[in-house]
């Protein structure tokens, strides 16, 4: 394959961000207004006055960042990085799950090719850093993970990866428990462990994993020292799946299989009863969240999710973009938005607030997949996965309450400069480590031999004619 090489790729050099008001959101939620960050070795060195930073470290190159704002790279902890990128907008909106899981999602990843999901990865992986997103967790639909991480990686984003799979019902890639979990194994090891993109145990979840296989997976991550992740309860289907499977709730039978804890992050959970929020909770569980999905996709949030109470009561929760063909884009601002946006329309005494959705986008959801310590604010200490947005952008005319614009407002879209792990991967709206021209070519191509190995013919809502061919309808203009 062709896959866009990475190009002008700069190393992680000293740098010295200068003259931003600084979100931090370390635990005062301190701004630092007019702040200046030293970059150094890939992480953050020293956060102060631009010129007491200078005098300190003389000579170190410097991003003019006047004006500007300055925040944590953004977390996607629920993405799917193949497949879906590749057929984006393609899946109509009037059908019903199940012929939109047959139909469309599962002839598709019968059909990528190793050179599909890495072109795929590295797609979303630019779009979502065009967005100020640096870390981004593979939810588990990937056929050939080391690719998919060698995609990433030549982005230069942060991520998690792990492999399609489950032992229950058929298909390409069912296997029977034991070789299931050598296959998860095989994954985790051959992504490999980098300082950006590590493998971690995933599995589809819903219905599509055998007792056996929930356990094998919470013990081989123990083992392994990885986390993991699954699907559950994003529809009240997997509800009616575990009463007639197990007489209980699925949160509740995870429970009780003892596979909840720190380690997972369930992809999801929107309908839970009360016994789950609680099981949740007690266990430290984490949640990813993805609110734009459930929307598209009709799945009854507003009714049902309990994310932002789950976050209010102490628990982990983190924002994610699902699937590009469940309408959602790799946009954890908007994510955000629509988190704090749909618990207000609950009508709730006190609904959700702009701030706490912005901690979901970064502090609170680094706790949330268990790292923490590495990203999520801007520390002393911490990776340099950094954020600058243009403050003289108009949707930052006139400057408002910070915590307030930064949901409520546009601030996607005025992401200038991004940095991962100390390095420089947009710079002026420009991505640094991706041909985009080459992408937007080779995805082009991929895309319409993808969707003819599937048998998929895409139905086009409007018809389309050739100018040539052209009628104005109704009378012609005089
Ligand atoms: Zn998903």
């Amino acid at each position: 394959m062709t896959v866009p090489a990475a190009v002008g790729r700069v190393p992680a050099a000293d740098l010295l961000i200068v003259g931003a008001d600084v979100v931090t959101m370390d635990a005062a939620r301190q701004v630092v207004l007019d702040g200046s960050i030293l970059v150094r070795g890939g992480r953050v060195a020293a956060i102060g006055p631009a010129e007491q930073l200078r005098a300190a470290h003389p000579g170190v190159a410097e991003l003019d960042a006047r004006g500007c704002i300055v925040v944590p790279g953004l977390i996607n902890a629920h993405q799917h990085t193949t497949a879906s990128p590749l057929t984006r907008s393609t899946t109509p909106d009037d059908i019903d799950s199940q012929l939109a899981i047959f139909g469309w999602t599962v002839p598709l990843h019968e059909q990528v090719s190793g050179d599909d999901d890495e072109l795929s990865a590295l797609l979303t992986a630019a779009e979502s850093l065009s967005r100020g997103v640096t870390t981004v967790l593979e939810a588990g639909t990937v056929g050939h993970p080391a690719r998919v991480a060698a995609g990433l990686r030549t982005a230069g984003i942060r991520g998690r990866v792990g492999r399609w799979g489950w032992d229950v019902a058929g298909g390409k890639y069912a296997a029977p428990v034991e070789q299931s979990l050598a296959l998860q194994e095989d994954a985790v090891l051959a992504v490999g462990t980098d300082s950006l993109v590590t493998g971690w145990v995933t599995l589809v979840g819903h219905g599509l994993a055998s007792d056996e296989l929930f356990v094998g997976a919470a013990e081989l991550a123990q083992r392994l020292d990885v986390q993991v992740t699954w699907h559950i309860s994003p529809s009240a289907d997997d509800t009616r799946t575990y009463a007639e499977r197990s007489g209980r709730p699925p949160v509740v039978h995870l429970e009780r299989l003892g596979v909840l804890g720190p380690r997972l992050l369930l992809g999801h959970a929107v309908w839970l009863d009360n016994a789950e929020v609680d099981a949740i909770l007690r266990s430290g569980t984490a949640v990813a969240s993805c609110p734009g999905a459930y929307l598209r996709l009709g799945q009854g949030y507003t009714r049902a999710a309990r994310h932002t109470e789950i976050i209010r009561r102490g628990g982990r929760v983190a924002l994610g973009c699902d699937a590009h063909n469940a309408g959602d884009v790799p946009d954890v601002f908007r994510a955000a938005w629509l988190l704090a946006a749909l618990d207000r329309d609950r009508g709730t005494s006190e609904p959700f607030r702009s701030d706490e959705a912005f901690a979901a986008a970064t502090i609170g959801g680094a706790e949330a997949i268990g790292l923490s310590e590495l990203i999520g604010s801007i520390e002393v200490g911490k990776a340099a996965d950094l954020v600058v947005l243009d403050g003289a952008d108009l949707g930052w005319i006139p400057r408002g309450d910070l915590a307030l614009q930064l949901v409520w407002g546009d601030a996607g879209r005025t992401v200038r400069d991004v940095l991962v792990d100390g390095r420089i991967v947009v710079r002026d709206r420009a991505l640094q480590t991706v041909d985009v021209a080459e992408l937007r070519r080779e995805a082009a191509d991929r895309s319409v031999a993808l969707l003819r190995r599937a048998g998929i013919d895409v139905p086009h809502r409007w018809p389309s004619v050739t100018a040539e061919k052209y009628e104005l309808a109704g009378a012609p203009c005089a």
